[in-house]
């Protein structure tokens, strides 16, 4: 069998501070690989500018007229992670390669680990995916965040093993499947979870950030679990029904017992205080509801217009 091309996949989003790093270090990773006959050695590193504002796509450009491995492409404005991760893949998929490896420009994740993900995609594993072993460097905030996402979405009925990444790799048959999926909104955790194919986990650890701040702020993570879970469970939706059935069993309930309170026990009328938290309650309710239903419908709407997912302004390859 011949040696896989391996393209390694990196987003970046103003990384200006990483950009020489991660080239060095991701370079000198496929050269082990390639002197040790793991990878071929047309194998290359793929970096995705997700529209910065700073001078990273100068350096990738730079970069890349030093060393023709580097290559990449950039967009017209920043479209998130997850396109910047598809683009990189469909990109690279143009290139012929084989295999393909995500990793963050920062290299939290241990790089090193490259070697073991190549060694299951030989044992014939077509997905491997990157688990955290922990989630010490992150917040408290995005602890918790993530804890009640990973939970939620395992109620909501979509089972994604928990602290996965985006450091994973893909085989050339499943970055083309998943060019059959037209939708806007990816959300590759859950897609990768109910894909298919052979299927393996690689346990790395995550290295505190050494330059430049973290570009997921509390509104991006926030977008994405919403993302994720309305683009994979449709239960948010049957439990506004079930909470508006409850709600209106409970005050056909209420409404029963005053009638019979009124004319059966000729009692006083109760206190106004009961009134205005029932309404309160059952308001707060009716707008909650409707904010679920308008979550699913921002996303057919998001989806019927059919655009295009991103925009690639420039390509140096
Ligand atoms: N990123 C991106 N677009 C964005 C935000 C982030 O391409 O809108 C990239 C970023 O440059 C990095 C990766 O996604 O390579 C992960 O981001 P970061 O390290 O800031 O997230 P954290 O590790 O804090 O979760
Ligand atoms: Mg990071």
């Amino acid at each position: 069998m011949s040696l896989p091309v391996l393209s390694i996949i990196v987003p970046c989003f103003n990384e200006k501070e990483c950009i020489n790093s991660a080239v060095n270090k991701l370079t000198e990773i496929l050269k082990k690989l390639e002197e040790d006959n793991e990878i071929s050695s047309k194998s290359f590193l793929f970096f995705v500018d997700d529209g910065s504002s700073d001078e990273t796509w100068e350096l990738i450009k730079a970069e890349h007229e030093k060393n023709s491995k580097v290559k990449g492409a950039k967009f017209t404005r920043n479209y998130g992670n997850q396109m910047a991760i598809l683009a990189g893949l469909f990109e690279s998929d143009k290139l012929d390669a084989d295999c393909f490896i995500t990793i963050d420009a920062d290299l939290q994740q241990e790089e090193e680990k490259i070697k073991e993900f190549i060694q299951k995609y030989k044992e014939g594993n077509k997905i491997v995916c990157g688990i955290r072993n922990n989630r010490k460097t992150d917040g408290l905030m995005k602890k918790t965040g993530a804890f009640i996402f990973y939970k939620l979405m395992n109620i909501f009925g979509v089972n994604i093993k928990p602290n996965h990444s985006e450091y994973r790799l893909l085989s050339k048959e499943v970055v083309q499947t998943l060019e059959n999926f037209k939708e806007r909104n990816m959300f590759l955790r859950g897609i990768f979870s109910e894909i298919g194919f052979k299927k393996d986990y690689v346990y790395f650890d995550v290295k505190p950030r050494e330059q430049g701040v973290s570009k997921f702020t509390f509104f991006k993570m926030a977008a994405l679990a919403l993302n994720g879970i309305t683009s994979f469970s449709i239960i948010p939706l049957r439990m506004v029904t079930f909470v508006g059935f409850f709600v209106a069993l409970i005050s056909f309930c209420i409404g029963l017992s005053a009638f019979i309170d009124k004319v059966f026990l000729s009692k006083a009328v109760s206190g106004w205080a009961t009134i205005v938290v029932t309404i309160g309650f059952i308001g707060g309710i009716q707008i909650l509801c409707i904010g679920v239903i308008g979550e699913y419908l921002g996303q057919l709407f998001q989806e019927v217009k059919n655009r295009p997912r991103y925009i690639i302004e420039n390509t140096v390859i």
